[in-house]
């Protein structure tokens, strides 16, 4: 086809082509000068990872280690936190209340792992309902979800009432699963207006089911998400939903 083409138009051809070339190449180099940046300066530090996956890493604080409620404290008037303690792991006591952390957090890794009861018992939101709520506020939903349908931003792993899972890679009633969750806190202006969204990224058994996920505001049952003001740093609360839940080896990084 070119050998048809005039050699005035052949040359004003290729002078185009060769223009596009050094455009696409220049605009290349200007992404590269638009983000000059510089080497770390500072070595990361060195901490000792758990002996297998899950373990805490020496940085790590340990919120339970399977043998008391030293740490917890109960969510109704911060008396002692009256759920019961046995075999390594705690259980929800139902209606004794949520227990949270006495210490306080803000962005962090955490580590949970938790089971529903292994007796069957109701449907949806009733069966194996618990929470944990970050912050005292933001909730990833804790359910029974295997072979259990429910509203799909309430079912396990879910940001409850905002965001469903990627996936539902829940395991059977009974059996031991986790959470591993990157949680960024929220920022407030002095008015108290919302300047920095809290956001979430969450794996479910080692799957991910919340890929930095944009949280709306706190989150209730029943009425929509929304912010308050709150400190930069709150404590890691569990739900008393009524249903034994289970939680074990609990672990979080401050970030
Ligand atoms: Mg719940």
């Amino acid at each position: 086809m070119l050998a048809k083409l005039h050699k005035p138009a052949l040359f004003i051809l290729l002078t185009i082509l060769v223009a596009f070339g050094i455009t696409a190449i220049s605009q290349v180099v200007n992404i590269q000068d638009l983000k000059p940046f510089e080497p770390p300066k500072n070595e990361p530090v060195i901490i000792t990872p758990g002996a297998k996956v899950g373990d805490p890493p020496s940085d790590a604080i340990v919120l339970f280690d399977g043998k008391d409620l030293s740490g917890w404290k109960s969510q109704r008037d911060g008396s002692e936190a009256k759920w019961a303690v046995k075999d390594g792991y705690m259980e929800v006591v139902p209606r004794t209340g949520g227990i949270q952390t006495k210490q306080e957090f803000g962005d962090c890794q955490l580590h949970i792992e938790w089971a529903a009861p292994s007796v069957v018992k109701g449907e949806g939101q009733g069966r194996g309902n618990s929470g944990i709520f970050l912050m005292g506020h933001y909730e990833i939903q804790v359910l029974d979800s295997f072979q259990n349908k429910t509203y799909f931003h309430g079912q396990a792993g879910s940001i409850y009432k905002q965001h469903a899972p990627l996936v539902n890679a829940s395991r059977k009633p009974g059996e031991w699963q986790t959470y591993d969750i990157i949680f960024q806190s929220p920022q407030f202006d002095e008015q108290g207006k919302v300047t920095r969204y809290a956001r979430m990224t969450a794996f479910h058994n080692g799957v991910l089911v919340q890929n930095n996920s944009q949280i709306y505001g706190e989150t209730w049952h029943d009425k929509p998400a929304l912010y308050m003001a709150h400190p930069n740093k709150g404590p890691l609360a569990l739900q008393d939903h009524g249903d034994l839940v289970r939680f074990r080896n609990i672990w979080v990084r401050p970030l």
